[in-house]
Parts: structure tokens; sequence; C-alpha cells
């Protein structure tokens, strides 16, 4: 059987490079075994241009007024600080940023009265956070009061609560906390009752997790950052315990409206999130710093955003001003073959989805506002 020729060579030979062969490669080529002229560049070295002429939209502004429901701006504490803030949002047509990079007690206080003593007291929401560090008997009611106490102050919501919960956190007795530890119950259901959002970024991508070989696709950006790799399982849990654990959080409480960062790293399998949308009315996602997997598979994620156009919210993550306008390509047109901004999270070109107006207007600012009810509409189009 012919079919089986290329499996059995690579077998037989065995080694490395030139021998194997490549992703979708179905025999030896004829130059299979010869070694470059030249000596070939490094994983760095090598940026081909691209040759193909075709249809360049940039988009420097948002369609729409935008929610960035996942902002991490400098600290909110001055005047000064806020106005180069907002002057990078409008020159955006960003319109409101959550500040993701919750604060509790005094320090939250501090921000929301700065922001309150600015001219610009509508362009931002707060979140609060949690204290999880030594949990033990007791921590979850504190943090629970804590919470209400916060939200009271006028926190909109919980969050981002960080990687660190579930991967690294640990318990007072010394123990990894679990995203399903009993002793948070408390919190979750004082959330829910508040009907305020639980902004929860959970792992990181599956490839962090993976073995850092030459197959990885998230190899240069693990080798650039040692913090990127959790191979090491006496130190981190695996990838789908952390799921596991996460989705039986989620069913424990689905009276919590959950908003998962990231799209929960399943940019890489719509599907699967899908999956999570159907069993869960409250759960929503943010595309912070996944855009490189919705613009490889334009068709497949036009599709899902459309399908779940009501549970998707506009997020950057970290605040870079001149990055925003790549999302905007990305959601608003049908460009084709273009650059990401990040050589170590994609080495591949983006495509344009081309959403419809609705479901732009849903994703920028209309699903944020649901969860937001306290924000004024009067600067979003009906
Ligand atoms: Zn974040």
């Amino acid at each position: 059987m012919r079919w089986l020729l290329p499996a059995a060579l690579t077998l037989l030979t065995g080694t490395l490079s030139a021998q194997q062969l490549g992703p979708g490669q179905i025999r030896p080529r004829p130059a299979e075994g010869r070694d470059p002229e030249f000596p070939p560049p490094n994983i760095r070295e090598y940026q081909p241009r691209s040759t193909l002429v075709t249809g360049v939209h940039l988009v420097p502004r948002a369609k729409f007024p935008t929610i960035d429901f996942h902002g991490h701006p400098p600290a909110l504490t001055s005047a000064e600080a806020i106005a180069t803030i907002v002057a990078a949002m409008d020159s955006l047509n960003l319109r409101l940023m959550v500040n993701a990079s919750g604060s509790s007690g005094e320090r939250l206080t501090r921000q929301l009265e700065a922001v309150a003593a600015s001219p610009h007291k509508d362009r931002f929401v707060m979140f609060t956070t949690l204290d999880l560090r030594n949990v033990g008997p007791g921590s979850g009611v504190k943090n629970a009061a804590e919470l209400e106490a916060d939200i009271k102050a006028g926190a909109m919501g919980v969050g981002e609560i960080g990687k660190g919960f579930g991967l690294s956190t640990r318990r007072a007795d010394g123990t990894r906390l679990k995203l399903d530890d009993p002793e948070l119950d408390p919190v979750w259901e004082t959330a829910a009752r508040l009907k305020i959002p639980v902004f929860i970024h959970v792992a990181d991508p599956s490839e962090f997790f993976a073995p850092l070989d030459y197959h990885n696709e998230r190899w240069l950006e693990q080798a650039l950052y040692a913090s990127r790799r959790y191979q090491d399982r006496t130190r981190f849990p695996a990838f789908e315990e952390l799921m596991a654990e996460r989705d039986r959080l989620f069913a424990r409480h689905p009276r919590t409206i959950w908003v998962l960062a990231h799209l929960g790293w399943h940019a890489n399998d719509l599907a699967r999130l899908g999956r999570m949308f159907d069993s869960m009315p409250n759960l929503y996602s943010e595309v912070g710093a996944i855009l490189y997997d919705l613009g490889r598979q334009p068709r497949g994620a036009r599709d899902f955003m459309i399908k779940y156009q009501d549970r998707l919210l506009f997020g950057k993550d970290s605040f870079q001003p001149d990055e925003y306008p790549y999302y905007w390509r990305v959601f608003e047109t049908f460009d084709e073959y273009f650059d990401y901004y990040r050589d170590y999270h994609a080495f591949w070109k983006l495509y344009g989805l081309g959403l419809p107006d609705p479901v732009l207007k849903k994703l920028y600012y209309g699903n944020a506002l649901k969860l937001l009810p306290a924000v004024s509409r009067s600067a979003f189009p009906r």
C-alpha cells in the first residue's frame, strides 16, 4: 500500500531534519536528503516578504464605539494619567475601558475617586479583585464580604482573576488552590446574588503545557519567556486538569455570570467553546490576545462569532494603543494574508472575518452593556 511508504521510511531512517517528512507531505520529494547549498536561516532570520497583491483596508478607528472589557491601563490615580489614556482611547474609538487590573479596599476607592474627579468619569469601569493567597477555613466568607463592600463602593465586577489561580496559588496548608475549591463557594454565590460578572483567566495556551519540541506551535515564545513554560508536572497541573476544574466550578455555580478571558484558550478549538456556551447560558468570553487564532481560520471564526454573537465581548488585555487596529481590521474587513504584530505568538498571517454590523455592535459594546447595567447607554448606538 503506497500510503504506508512515507511512514515506513520515517521509521526506518529515524533521524531528524532532512529525512523527516514535513506536515502535509505525502512522499519524499526529489530534493529529500539534500542539504541546502547555503546555511539555512534560523527561525528568527527567515522573514520572506509576501508577493501577494491584494486589497489593504487599514482600520485605525473601530467602526462603532467600543468597550474594552479586558483593559490593563496604567494606574488611574492622577488626572494626567487619565487624560493620556483617554486621548489614546479617543483615537481608537474606545469609548469605555474596564480596568480589569482589579483593586480592592482603599486602592479601589482611590482610583474610583480619581476617575470621578476627572472630566472622564464615564470612560472607565473599575473591577474589584480577590485576595486568594493562603486560602483556608473561613477565607471564602471573608472574601465574599470584601467583594460585597467593594461593589457597594462602586466596582462593577470581579477580576481579572489571574491565571495564578489554578496554576500556582497555594492554600494556607501548602497545597495547590484548585479552581473548584469549595471554600470559595460563598464568593461565587455572592457574585451571583449581586448579578455582577466574574472575569476569570484560567491557564494559558495549551502549547505552554505540551512538550517543548520542534512540533510546538509556540516554541519561540517559550524559548523567549521562561515563565510561560508549564511542562514541569511537579510544579504545574496539566492543561486538561485545569480545564476540568474550571468546568466543575462553572457547573456548580450556574447562576454566576462568568466571563472567561481569552476565549478560554479554546480559540484553536472553537467547537469546544461552543459546547460550553450551549450548556451554560451565563457564560461569556472575550477575545483578548487570541487574534492570531481567529485570523487564521476566518471562515470558521466568522461562523462561530455569528452563532455566539450574544456571548462574545471585545477585550484587548495589554494596553498598547497601536495594536488595537489589528483587531478592528480582522473583525471588520475581508483583507487577506496580512501580518500580525507579534512574531512569537504567530508566524502565520491573518485574514479578515468581515463581521456583519449587528454582530460587531454586540461584540464591541452591546454584550458588555448587558453585563454592566449601571453604564450609561447614551454614547452607544441603539
Ligand atoms: Zn488580563
